[in-house]
């Protein structure tokens, strides 16, 4: 099927590992022009010699950039004008989860936690807005957690703030329907990435395998479609809401979490 973004200009912020990697991956696949970033240089080299194997360097630009510095994400966006000319997408997906409850999240972790999620949108829609409202087929996707509707003590901060963040989405989509970018956003469930290999590492289970690992907590957590989700399977329901075959949704949510919502 031809997602119609052949030659656009894509940006996905968070692009050097997992989710991010693999919608930077699927956006190339179907001919757009891809940006992306991350705050570390090795990661970014990784990823950049992965991709280059397969695409053109022509339409691949990677910068190092921590969303949360303003600063960098107008050096950011100044490379990608400088190279690209314009954009078309723009997926707001860097960050991570935080595992606290209530009772051992401090101050400053709120704080931490609620500054990532929300300016790690604000910051990177502010910079690419202009160009956004230049194009004739303009997306915002924003990567977002299942934990926005169904929230889990155990991740008390992260559920509160993408809830908050799930409500900025549909504030955005609305105040930027007149200008006609569309903003939706995708709700995961568990999803195999560099932070659940993280977890692994640091759950000491060695005589497991990553992969064994992941399915015995997929059956302890009673996932309805019995296992983890890949990251490709989250950068097909991106692309999808990034094309124009998605071009009457705004404000919508897809849900990418094997059935584990609970609400209707
Ligand atoms: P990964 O750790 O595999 O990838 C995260 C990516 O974001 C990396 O490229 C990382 O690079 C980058 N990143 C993190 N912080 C920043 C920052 N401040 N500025 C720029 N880049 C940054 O994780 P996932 O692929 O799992 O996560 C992608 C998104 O999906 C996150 O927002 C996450 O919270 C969300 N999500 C994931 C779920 C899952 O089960 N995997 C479930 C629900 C939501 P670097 O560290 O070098 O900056």
């Amino acid at each position: 099927m031809d997602m119609r973004i052949k030659n656009r200009v894509a940006v996905v912020t968070g692009g050097s590992s997992g989710i991010g990697l693999a919608a930077v991956s699927a956006l190339l696949e179907e001919g757009a022009r891809v940006a992306f970033c991350g705050r570390s240089k090795e990661r970014l080299l990784e990823a950049a010699a992965v991709l280059e194997k397969k695409f053109s360097q022509e339409r691949l630009l990677y910068s190092v950039c921590d969303v949360l510095d303003r600063e960098q994400i107008a050096e950011f966006r100044r490379q990608t004008i400088d190279r690209f000319g314009g954009v078309d997408i723009l997926v707001n997906n860097a960050g991570r989860a935080r595992f606290s409850t209530f009772a051992d999240t401090d101050d400053e972790a709120w704080r931490d936690e609620l500054h990532l999620k929300f300016f790690s949108i604000i910051y990177p829609t502010r910079a690419f807005l202009d160009s956004l409202e230049k194009s004739d087929q303009a997306a915002i996707v924003c990567v977002n957690s299942l934990l926005a509707v169904q929230p889990e003590p155990h991740m008390v901060a992260t559920s509160a703030a993408r809830a908050g963040v799930l409500s900025l989405s549909y504030s955005l989509a609305k105040e930027f329907a007149p200008k006609g970018i569309r903003v939706n956003s995708i709700l995961l469930g568990t999803i195999s990435s560099g932070q659940w290999k993280e977890r692994y590492q640091k759950s000491g289970d060695v005589e497991e395998s990553f992969d064994d690992w992941m399915q015995k907590l997929a059956v302890e957590k009673k996932i309805p479609l019995g296992r983890f989700g890949v990251p490709a399977e989250a950068a097909s329901a991106i692309v999808y809401l990034a094309s124009p075959l998605s071009s009457y949704t705004t404000g919508a949510t897809l849900d990418v979490s094997g059935g584990f919502a609970r609400h209707i």
